[in-house]
Order: structure tokens, then sequence, then C-alpha cells
């Protein structure tokens, strides 16, 4: 019997657990069982009013402490993580499916370290100084106001914290979605955060659909917008939001490429490609989905990584000892099934897995693919699962110039031994997010998105302030103002 995650009201609004049960109900089915373990109400026009409201009447007394004062905060609630990292895990595996070995290690710790880094951050944001002759110009660094984040399934806690932190830290308020799929991560943050000391509206949680998410986005007091989605959401969303002239970070889909040379370590290449596929049962945005691997390589590539798949541990989630857990829903185990039937339709050659798992939930077998050509379904569209298609190449050129025809270019990564090529392949990737020697790592302290259609903006870094802050500048004049009459 799977433990019951009811939380105590669907939303989190003003510093309260806030319900309303008129929204449309939404069942948190535990993928491992099909099992109905909560239940939450989405988000109706009276609870979207009440957060927005809360946000705005929280924005300028939390823009007006100090950095410092905000970052403590912050500081405070990553501790309240780690130190409830068990029980956070528990509930992301209820949540998402995915293996308690993966959200122990993955999913509160790395919310926690956002929270620490933006927290340590918080205190030392300024504007600059710039002297003009006996004039001078200095920028103050402004919150832009009330936030709009929007959460993917995948990764539900650390979402919430890579939008919430930077925002947060900058003097922002926040109103967060969570995915309909996985409403449960988001609620705890908001406790977390409030526990912390927060104050009341500084971050608010509402339930929903697509629908509740664009009446957040297309609300006049709303001044930016953070999605991580698809990129047919995140096409919707930008466009509602450039209506307003808002900001937006988009984080969205990819298909990106992983190049393995002859002169690659291959135990650490198969390492990548595992990581880059498989590491919550293949659904993360900037996988390395098509693993390009040169001719020489090719035999001894496909050999060890059927033997290393035979390390799968597929079971219950919350055992420890399993390493493989199940699709989040039916309905993605069905769109992932749809690829691995038409990868074989396709004439692709199928080297592991390829089916459904003989077991209860939505579990998909880890499929390996060889002889994948650029042109197949499962080489072009983002499959979003465990699903790890190899293509075989030649030359440098000829690898790069594959890796980057796709419009996607959120992640790239590249195994060599060969240092100088490394960084020449690295700097000809078309994407926002680049691997040498190893794939798929997202520590805080480094910038992450995508280009082309993988998103705009980036999260984590220092290079999240930005997008979570605006400079205005101040002209200070010294002298007689002079005019030409
Ligand atoms: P969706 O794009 O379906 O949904 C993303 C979020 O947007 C959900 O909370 C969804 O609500 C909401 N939403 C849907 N329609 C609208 C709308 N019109 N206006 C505002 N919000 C809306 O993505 P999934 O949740 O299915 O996540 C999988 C996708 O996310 C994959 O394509 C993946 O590539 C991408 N992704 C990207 C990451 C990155 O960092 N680049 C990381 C993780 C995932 P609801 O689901 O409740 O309908």
């Amino acid at each position: 019997m799977t433990p019951s995650a009811q939380p105590a009201a669907s939303h989190f609004i003003d510093g309260a657990p806030a319900e309303d049960t008129c929204g449309a109900q939404i069942d948190c089915i535990y993928p491992a069982t099909g099992e109905k373990i909560a239940s939450v109400h989405a988000a109706t026009p009276a609870i979207i009013e009440q957060a927005l409201a809360a946000a705005v009447r929280a924005g300028a007394d939390w823009a007006a402490m100090t950095g410092t004062e905000r970052g403590r905060i912050l500081r405070r609630a990553a501790d309240l993580m780690r130190a409830r990292n068990h029980d956070l895990s528990v509930l992301e595996t209820l949540d998402t499916g995915k293996p308690y070995s993966e959200t122990s290690v993955a999913d509160a710790t790395s919310a926690a370290d956002a929270l620490e880094y933006f927290g340590g951050l918080a205190g030392s944001l300024t504007g600059e100084h710039i002297q003009l002759g006996q004039d001078w110009v200095y920028t103050r660094r402004e919150p832009l106001g009330v936030c709009v984040g929007i959460g993917a399934w995948n990764y539900p806690t650390q979402i919430a914290c890579w939008k919430a932190a930077p925002a947060l830290a900058c003097g922002n308020t926040m109103v967060f979605k969570p995915s309909e799929t996985t409403p449960l991560g988001a609620l705890k943050v908001a406790e977390i955060l409030t526990e912390a000391g927060a104050p009341p509206g500084v971050f608010n949680v509402v339930q929903g659909r697509g629908d509740v998410g664009a009446a957040l986005v297309g609300d006049p007091r709303v001044a930016k917008v953070s999605l991580t989605g698809s990129v047919a959401t995140g096409r919707r969303v930008a466009s509602l939001a450039a209506e307003g002239m808002k900001h937006v970070t988009l984080e969205l889909g990819g298909k990106s490429p992983l190049l393995v040379f002859d002169d690659a370590d291959l135990e650490d290449a198969v390492s990548g490609a595992i990581l880059g596929n498989f590491y919550s049962s293949g659904q993360v945005c900037s996988n390395g989905a098509r693993v390009f691997v040169q001719s020489g390589i090719r035999a001894a590539f496909l050999d060890r990584l059927a033997e290393r798949l035979k390390g799968v541990v597929m079971g219950d989630p919350l055992d420890p000892s399993v390493n493989f857990g199940p699709m989040v829903s039916e309905r993605q185990m069905e769109i992932v099934l749809g690829f691995i039937a038409q990868g074989k339709t396709e004439g692709a050659r199928l080297i592991a897995g390829g089916g459904r798992a003989d077991r209860p939930g939505y579990f998909v077998q880890p499929t390996v693919f060889a002889g994948v050509t650029d042109e197949m379904t499962i080489a072009r569209e983002e499959i979003f699962g465990p699903v790890l298609s190899v293509l075989e190449f030649a030359t440098e050129a000829e690898a790069v110039r594959r890796a980057n025809a796709t419009p996607y270019g959120l992640a790239a990564g590249v195994f060599t031994r060969d240092l100088t090529r490394a960084h020449r392949v690295a700097a000809a990737f078309q994407a926002g997010t680049c691997y040498i020697n190893t794939y798929n790592l997202a520590p805080v302290e480094a910038p992450f998105g995508g280009t082309k259609l993988s998103g705009v903006g980036r999260e984590n870094s220092k290079a999240a302030i930005d997008h979570y802050s605006q400079l205005k500048s101040v002209y200070v004049a010294m002298g007689r103002v002079e005019a030409p009459f």
C-alpha cells in the first residue's frame, strides 16, 4: 500500500494553505502502481486573484529589505530542505515516480543548492557607477515585480527553486504553478520558505492546467514569466507575454547530440550516454538522445552499453536499491511506446528493451536503437523517455554538421581524449549547455539554458540575476544646465 501524500490544501497563498473546492479535481497518481495518492483542485479565478493580490501586496516590503536579509531567509530555507531531504525525496518519488536513489541526491538537494547560492548572492547585487567627466551616472538594480513561474513535471521541486531563488533574491515576489501531473513538491517549497521567514505573499503556489498558467501570464500585474515546458507551450506563453511586453525565460525541449570519438575513454563515454538517456527514465530536457559514435569504436560501444544495461534495477521506486523508475504518467508512457514503435517501423535496429516492462505501473524498458539515421522520427523528435539512439559517423566535420542539424539547441556533449578537438567541437556546437567528457550535470553555479527552439534566457548562475532584475540609470549633473535658448 503506497503512503498517502495528501497536502493540507491545494494551494499556498499569502503564507498559508488555501482551498477552493469549486476548482476541477486533479488526481495525483503514483506512477509505479497507478494508485491515487492525493488530489488537489485547480485554481478558480478567485484563487488566482488571491494569489496575485498577495504577491502584489508583499512586493514593496520584500523589495525594501536588504539583500542580506532576503538572502538569510533563502539560506535558512536551504538548511530546512537539507534537514528534511528524506521526507521531501519520498514525496518527490511519489509525485514523479523517480527512484528514491535519484530523488534523495538530485531533487530537494539541488533545490537547496539554488536557495543557498542565490541567498549568498542576494547581498552583493549592485548597480554601477559611470563617471562622465564632472557628471556621473549610477545604475540601480531593481526587481521586476510579480514573477510567474510555471513548471514541468520532471523536476517539480528543483524547478520551483530554480525559479523562486533568483526571483526572491532580487526582491521580486512569485506565483508558481506546478504541472498538473506533479502538484505536490512546490507546496513543500512554499511551506519551507514561509517557515524560514519569507513574509506572506512572497512565494505563492496555485494548482491547475494550462488555462491557469495562461490566466497568470496574461494578468497585467505580472512583470515576468519563467516557464519550463515544451516548445509548443513556450510559443503560447511567449506570445501572450509579448502582448504585455513582459520579460520571459523559457526552458524548453531538446534533441541534444552526444559525440563519441574513437579516442574516447570507452567506459566514461558509455557512462555519459547512460546519464544522458536513462537518468529519470529519460525524462530530462537536456538528454543526449542522439548518440553519434565514430565508426572505429561503435561495436565496442554497443557491446559495453548492452553489458552495462544489465545493471538496471527496476522496481518500487521507494526501494533505495532501485535505480530505474516508471514514466511519470500513463500518457507519457504511451507517447514513448509510440516512438519506439516508430523506430522499429522505420528500420532502426533494436539492441535492448523495446517495450513496456512486464510489471504494474508505467514502466518502459531502457531501450537502445542502433543504425539510426538522421531522418528517422526517433532522431528528430524529442521522446522524453528511456530511448537511446546510436548514429554512426566518420569524421569530425560530419559529426558536428549532423549534431547541429536540429531546430533545438539545449545541450550537447563530446567524449574525446584530444584536447584541442574537445574545445573546437564545444565551440562549434549550437547549444546553450555543453559538456566535455561528461554529460547532464547542472550545477547551480553554471548558466543553464538553450539556443534556437530550446528557449530564451538562462537559469542558475549569476546570469539568472539579469533575468530577474532591471537596471535603472540615474544621470547626475554636477554643473549648470546648458540649453539652446
Ligand atoms: P508542457 O509544455 O505541456 O507544460 C509545461 C507547463 O506549462 C505545465 O505546468 C503546463 O500545465 C503549463 N501550460 C500548458 N499550457 C499552458 C499555457 N497555454 N499557458 C501557460 N502555461 C501552460 O510540458 P510538460 O509538463 O509536458 O513537460 C515536458 C516538456 O518540458 C518537455 O518538452 C521538455 O523538453 C520540457 N522541459 C524542459 C526543461 C528545460 O529546462 N529546458 C526541463 C524539463 C522539461 P499542465 O501540465 O498542468 O497542463
